[in-house]
């Protein structure tokens, strides 16, 4: 077993920790209070590569493996919750599709300026009434001629606004047991009869667009089925698998970055006559932390690598998700409670970590779907 990073996943750590502790750290607070999508940090990160990690070079991406765009996740995660929920929604969900399945054409078409970073990507799959349940998907899309004709809403919907290509799920027909076929379809944002409206006022990833998308008779061709029509469901649990990866590394940074804010604060914060990191009550609470992160990290780097070594990974990515969001959620508490007051105050930071990790176990399946997934993959 090599725990060790090669080359290029520790030069690709480099640079991105040099990006994020240049570029976004010093925007993070005002990214989540003025609730404002830092596009120009994006375009940043496109020209550095960034958002093409995981994709091959003839795609404009940068030829590298899932764990390299998982530390990625968790460097520019460790900085800032909003842009790194973008990024990961924007590789995992708006590019990888099309990727995974895409005919050579599409790949050419709509993954080459998504990975070469000079669009971003969306995948509209949350409906008002199908969340967690994303078989009881409304939205249909029916063949008229050469063109599916796309009626329905979605909401929830990660870079939405700021996209050039949503790939939307939508109910195609019925197999042969009267069950619907769920089919996912590659849906240009200027096409007629897309409204994309971002109104949430949201508790954390302030920063992150979240938007509705309402497909009001949205025709496009045929051509733009992604992948096989009649395996739509299965393609989209295998694309929210991959997605899970990153979200784990997002969690991963943030408990990270609670991790040494709060080691930080607890050694130059003084009470009583000494620094609070000689009480062994806030030794324990550091203790904690570190050792979830250290397992946080196994697991989400098991995952990445068993996804780049083409073995399963559908139970070890929900359980990198899962156990990750939680720490990363529980780490970011515990930060608070050391930094005490302080910790309740915006410009320390902790209490933004708070409220972005919350998204996390909501996000690509709560963590109760993740229970059900690992259930699942046990055989119950
Ligand atoms: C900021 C943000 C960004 C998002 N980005 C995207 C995106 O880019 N694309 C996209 O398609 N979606 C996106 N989502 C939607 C997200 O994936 C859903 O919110 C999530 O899957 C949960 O669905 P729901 O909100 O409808 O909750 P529900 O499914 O209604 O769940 C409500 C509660 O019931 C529980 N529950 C539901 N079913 C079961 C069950 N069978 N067993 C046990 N408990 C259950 C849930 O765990 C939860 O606690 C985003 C959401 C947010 C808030």
């Amino acid at each position: 077993m090599d725990f060790n990073l090669t080359k290029e996943q520790t030069m690709i750590r480099k640079m991105v920790r040099d990006f994020a502790e240049e570029v976004i750290r010093p925007r993070a607070i005002e990214i989540d209070t003025e609730a404002k999508f830092p596009l120009d940090i994006f375009e940043q990160m496109g020209e550095l590569g960034l958002l093409g990690i995981p994709f091959p070079e003839e795609y404009g991406g940068a030829g590298g493996d899932t764990l390299s765009y998982a530390i990625a996740v968790e460097e520019i995660g460790r900085v800032c919750g909003s842009t790194g929920l973008s990024y990961a929604a924007a590789v995992s969900l708006g590019a990888s599709p099309i990727y995974y399945f895409g005919t050579e054409e599409q790949k050419k078409e709509f993954l080459t300026p998504l990975a070469s970073g000079k669009a971003l990507g969306s995948f509209g799959l949350t409906e008002p009434n199908a969340g967690s349940d994303a078989g009881g998907t409304k939205t249909t899309a029916v063949v008229d001629g050469d063109d599916f004709i796309i009626n329905g809403e979605k909401c929830f919907i990660t870079n939405a606004s700021f996209a050039k290509t949503l790939i939307v799920t939508a109910v195609t027909g019925k197999n042969e047991k009267g069950k619907n076929i769920i089919s996912a379809i590659i849906v240009p944002t200027d096409a007629k009869g897309v409204t994309i409206t971002s109104n949430y006022d949201k508790m954390g990833v302030r920063g992150s667009d979240t938007a509705e998308i309402v497909l009001d008779n949205v025709r496009v061709p045929k051509t733009n089925l992604l992948g096989d029509e009649k395996k739509g469901f299965s393609q989209f649990l295998y694309t929210l698998d991959g997605g899970r990866i990153s979200i784990a590394a997002l969690g991963l940074g943030i408990a990270q970055a609670s991790l040494e804010k709060s080691l930080q604060y607890a050694k130059e914060r003084k009470q009583f006559g000494k620094s609070i990191s000689d009480f062994q009550a806030i030794q324990f609470k550091l203790a904690d932390i570190a050792m979830e992160v250290e397992l946080a990290r196994n697991m989400v780097y098991k995952s990445a690598w068993l996804k780049d070594n083409d073995k399963p990974f559908t139970k070890e990515s929900a359980y990198a998700k899962l156990f990750a969001t939680e720490t990363a959620f529980r780490a970011a508490n515990q930060a608070i409670q050391i930094h005490g007051g302080y910790g309740y105050m915006r410009e320390y930071e902790v209490e933004r970590y708070l409220r972005d990790a919350k998204l996390l176990e909501i996000g690509e399946g709560t963590s109760e779907i993740q229970r059900l997934v690992i259930a699942r993959q046990l055989g119950c």
